[in-house]
């Protein structure tokens, strides 16, 4: 997900408001307030650093918490792992008697002070291991204020774990100093891990898996951590547990390898290997929140079969152009499928937005063009 959601969020807004005027006159799109919206059905708690969530719960009041870079909220799960989150993106931390503190994803630099503070009000243990999700900016990129901060105040190390997917990703994006030293935007890991296969890292009495899933859906580095004790998986920008997903299913990369990606995920859940998963943003996520994606993308396939019969793929010169067609046939099935989904979906978080208008657009890509 882009850095500043805020200014993305009026972009698009913008851009929707006015192909949708064509397309469906239908221009009273606005972007809706969290506290306009009524949280989902289901069994809410307030947060809590002591009590661990059981599985299917959820934080109440997100909506009035998380609104605040300044503000962490703090969810023990299992044992061992905490769900902080910051502004509706949520990091994964580890505690362990033995080895200390292992911090899933930093976030944005303008997040990780938060996060380092939520730390200290959990555990005085050090921070002793850092693992990076993937390479985006706003789930890592707070990356070396947490290595400063581990110099400045404590004598044990750090060690920063990576996929070598990631590593190669943050090189690839890095510039090279006058003397040939390499300058990345975050600190490069110490311990790189070549995921061919799962592997295990241990961390004191705890067993982290990182896993790479075959559909690389959100990106191709993307890694899939799962703390095996407390059940608990962190996919970064897979699921928004509570919400619809975010503006292009939150940039997937392969809209095919997404959906394979959440089936085969709901499948490890369904065999008892996770119980709360941890998307990176949203609320803190089932099982039940992973089927219920899984039949958004079914809806969505549904109605936009249902507008192509309406409005079929036969792309046509226009106005001395052969774009336009496109973008005005695109914008008409989406507002279809907006249209035929508001009774299902209409109450959740971001289906103003201008959301699931993407969502259609890649869906109906995704059918046209395989
Ligand atoms: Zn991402």
């Amino acid at each position: 997900m882009p850095m500043n959601k805020n200014i993305y969020l009026t972009s698009l807004y913008f851009a929707f408001a006015s192909t949708t005027a064509i397309a469906h006159q239908n221009n009273n799109q606005a972007i809706i307030f969290p506290d306009q919206i009524p949280q989902a059905q289901g069994n809410y708690v307030a947060a809590s650093k002591v009590e661990s969530l059981k599985p299917g719960q959820k934080v109440d009041n997100l909506f009035d918490l998380q609104f605040d870079d300044k503000q962490a909220t703090i969810q023990k799960l299992g044992n061992n792992t905490y769900w902080i989150g910051v502004n509706y993106y949520n990091t994964t931390v580890i505690v362990d008697d033995n080895a200390g503190v292992m911090l899933i994803d930093p976030l944005g630099s303008e997040r990780v002070d938060t996060v380092l503070k939520a730390i200290k009000q959990i555990t005085d243990k050090p921070i002793t291991a850092m693992v990076y999700s993937h390479y985006h900016l706003d789930h890592v990129g707070g990356a070396k204020q947490v290595s400063d901060y581990v110099e400045q105040h404590q004598t044990e190390p750090l060690r920063i774990y990576s996929s070598a997917a990631v590593y190669d990703k943050i090189l690839r994006h890095s510039e090279k100093d006058d003397n040939n030293q390499i300058k990345a935007k975050v600190p490069l890991p110490t311990n790189v891990i070549k995921l061919d296969r799962a592997k295990t890292i241990k961390f004191g009495q705890q067993k982290i898996r990182m896993i790479a899933p075959k559909g690389a859906g959100h990106t191709p580095d993307n890694t899939l951590i799962w703390v095996k004790n407390d059940k608990v998986v962190h996919f970064a920008d897979m699921i928004n547990p509570d919400q619809l997903p975010f503006y292009n299913f939150a940039g997937a990369e392969d809209f095919h390898g997404y959906e394979e990606d959440l089936k085969w995920l709901l499948k490890k859940g369904i065999k008892g290997q996770w119980q709360y998963i941890n998307g990176g943003h949203g609320n803190i996520g089932s099982i039940d929140d992973v089927k219920s994606l899984l039949g958004y993308l079914d809806d969505l396939r549904r109605e936009v079969n249902k507008q192509l019969e309406i409005a079929p793929y036969e792309p046509k010169l226009s106005d001395r152009n052969h774009f336009i067609w496109v973008k005005r046939w695109q914008d008409t099935i989406a507002a279809g499928v907006k249209e035929a989904l508001e009774p299902k979906y209409g109450n959740m978080y971001g289906f103003d937005s201008g959301a699931v208008e993407t969502h259609a657009i890649m869906v109906l890509f995704d059918i046209v063009d395989h």
